[in-house]
Parts: C-alpha cells; structure tokens; sequence
C-alpha cells in the first residue's frame, strides 16, 4: 500500500526515453532493452575490442558488451552510472550481459574479475568506482572472486585532463602496478572498464598484470567507441 503510493508520487522513469515504467521494468522501458546496441563481440575472437590491442599486449578475450555513441541510451546511462551515483545501473547491465559472455568466461576459466582501479583523487571525489557493481553482479552470478587490490594506481601520478595523447600515455604506462604474490601467479585475470577509447588505460592495466608470473588476461568493457 504504502510502496505503490511512493509509486504513484515518485514514479520511476526510463533512463533511456524517459517514459513511465511499468511494473517488472526496472532502468530501462522494454522498447529501450531492445534497441541498446548490442556488439556481439562474444560470438568472434577478431572483434573491435580485441583488434584495438593487437600487437600491444597478448591478451586471451576481449570483448565489448555494447556500442557507445554521444547521445544515446549507452552514454546516458554511463553517465548517470560515473556521475551521479546510480550505482545499481552496473547491476543492471552486469545482470543483462551475463547470459551473452558467461559461457565464454567459464570456458576461459578465469580467476580473478579486476576492475580498473580509479585514480585516487577521483576516487576521493565520487566516493565510488563506476565499474564496481557491474564486476560485483558477474562476480557473485558466476561463483568467480572480485578483487579491486590486485591492480592499483601509484600515488604519484596526476588526473589526465589536460594533458595530450602521448603524455597520457606515458603516464599510464607507469600509473598501474600489481601485487606478485604467489597466490596471484599463474592466474587468468578478466579486467574490466566502463568505457574503452584509445584503449591505453586498459593496455597499461593488462601490462601491469602480465608482470605477475604466468598471468593471462582477459578483458570486458561495457562499453566502447
Ligand atoms: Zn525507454
């Protein structure tokens, strides 16, 4: 009684095309579910993701669960997930994913899922990491361990926004370093990103964990351009 009146004076709205939604609809309106652009790089080993790191790093997968274009369903949501705490759209898209890539993450056999660690000033700043919940949701329905402290920033590295391509770059080389212990040796680690661009964040991350002994990594984005 009560929950259907907070309903009625606070209804929820799509996050894609803003109408109403209905009962069972959460985030998004069933017409939005079925036009977010899907990529499918699941279904091949030559697909976007992957190529953007060939001949960078040796990576096993990589794949993008959808395509993100400026004013579209995938960038609101992105945005509403990075900036303004609607964390449960990590859930959300981690729960529509796992029927599409979990075959390919068991048949992988991963071990670790890894998020991108956020610099810590931001970190700071928004009080959370974007990528959390969507790592958290593949974590807890696919029985495999989330671990946000094998990968981290070093301190001594600055936020990025002002600064050109090739000086980013080489600040991310030397803005990520991993832990080598023996339990994180001869592991299968799936990195995972909000969104992946010119892809350095990602190479810079995979390069850090490749230092640990026998180290495989696999990478998952929601999102790329
Ligand atoms: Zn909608």
């Amino acid at each position: 009684m009560l929950k259907n009146l907070f309903k009625l004076l606070f209804p929820t709205l799509c996050d894609g095309c803003n109408s109403l939604l209905i009962k069972n609809e959460k985030i998004l309106c069933t017409s939005c579910v079925h036009n977010l652009p899907f990529t499918n790089h699941h279904l091949t080993d030559n697909n976007e993701t992957k190529n953007k790191f060939y001949g960078l790093i040796d990576i096993e997968f990589a794949c993008s669960m959808l395509v993100f274009s400026h004013d579209g369903i995938v960038q609101k949501m992105i945005h509403q997930l990075k900036y303004k705490n609607r964390q449960e759209i990590g859930n959300y898209l981690g729960k529509l994913y796992i029927p599409e890539i979990k075959n390919k993450i068991i048949t992988n056999k991963i071990d670790y899922i890894i998020p991108v660690p956020l610099h810590p000033e931001k970190m700071k700043k928004r009080g959370y990491n974007q990528v959390t919940t969507f790592c958290e949701t593949l974590s807890k329905e696919l029985e495999i361990p989330y671990n946000s402290e094998i990968l981290f920033r070093n301190k001594n590295t600055s936020t990025q926004t002002k600064k050109n391509k090739e000086e980013r770059q080489a600040i991310n080389l030397k803005s990520f370093e991993a832990k080598t212990d023996i339990e994180f040796q001869n592991k299968h680690f799936l990195l995972v990103d909000d969104v992946i661009t010119t892809g350095s964040t990602i190479e810079s991350c995979a390069k850090a964990l490749l230092k640990i002994p026998n180290t495989k990594v696999s990478i998952i984005a929601i999102a790329y351009t």
